[in-house]
């Protein structure tokens, strides 16, 4: 946009940088030699551009941008855009989640699987008898004792999970607190991630080898963390093929880390995994065979 005047011509650029007009009848812009005189409507319209014209840029300037994020975003969400394990995706942003608090409780219709009672709703892999150590009313991995899984069954679930990382672990990147919370083959990953980069699809609160978390909403090693997940199991066809993805949704300390994600397989480390069929599926808690992290307050409410 431009504003005639009698002898010369001024961008939006040049009266955004100039001083404001006088009070007088006729518009002084450079007042001594060379002033430049306006009429009433010519001020009148220099005026409204000064006051609309920079804002109303910047405002597009903005506006541009945040679309492109969203564009950028939504590209950068799809798995299929990246090689698994990808080093160079994106970091999430660092979120302080706030201190940590008591055990959440149960709600009236959840069931409740570990309330450091006991291991009475876990087994090992095979069925065998659950090798993880009950301390202090908390679940203990014992590294090299194999995964627990719960004895039940379930569909579509919100599941609730606390745990705490391990203060004093040698490692880093992916063994440092390694562990991860399985609804049957979908792993929502567990790992110190505090102060501690690893490739961000395999991060704390990533859906393992797909999906980074929208931000990082770790805490320190030792200090309790949970996460509030809701899953869709998928739906399959007559020939086994998917009719419709798995989903997650994951809230990280009380944060929105996994917004209703497609996965576009079972979870793995290194290769993609088709879908095979399935139904129902355990509750699966990993040990990674590093650190003896812990468990604690876990329940959940079947939707379905
Ligand atoms: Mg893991």
């Amino acid at each position: 946009m431009r504003l005639q005047s009698r002898n010369n011509e001024f961008s939006c650029h040049e009266r955004a940088l100039s001083k404001g007009p006088s009070q007088s009848s006729r518009f002084a812009l450079n007042p001594g030699p060379g002033t430049l005189n306006l009429s009433w409507s010519q001020r009148k319209e220099f005026l409204m551009r000064r006051h609309i014209c920079l804002p109303l840029t910047l405002a597009l300037t903005l506006t541009l941008a945040a679309v492109n994020g969203v564009f950028a975003a939504g590209e950068d969400r799809n798995p299929l855009n990246h090689e698994i394990h990808d080093p160079d995706r994106p970091q999430p942003p660092v979120v302080d989640p706030g201190p940590a608090g008591p055990p959440v409780p149960a709600p009236s219709d959840a069931v409740v699987l570990f309330d450091g009672s006991g291991f009475d709703d876990w087994e090992a892999m095979d069925g065998s008898e659950a090798g993880w150590e009950l301390v202090d009313g908390l679940m203990q991995v014992v590294p090299g004792a194999g995964d627990i899984r719960t004895k039940r069954t379930f569909g579509d679930i919100q599941l609730h999970v606390e745990f705490k990382t391990y203060p004093d672990s040698p490692g880093s990147g992916q063994s440092r607190s390694n562990s991860g919370v399985f609804i049957g083959p979908y792993e929502v990953q567990v790992l110190d991630s505090y102060e501690n980069e690893t490739y961000p699809d395999g991060m704390n609160a990533s859906i393992y080898g797909q999906y980074p978390p929208l931000v990082n909403a770790s805490r320190p090693p030792g200090e309790w963390q949970f996460y509030d997940i809701v899953y869709r199991a998928p739906e399959f066809d007559e020939d086994g093929e998917v009719a419709r993805p798995a989903r997650l949704t994951v809230f990280h300390n009380n944060v929105l880390v996994q917004d209703n994600e497609e996965l576009v397989g079972p979870t793995s480390h290194r290769q993609r995994q088709s879908y095979s069929p399935h139904g129902d599926v355990p509750i699966r808690l990993q040990d990674h065979r590093d650190d003896p992290i812990h468990f604690r307050n876990i329940w959940l409410r079947e939707l379905n």
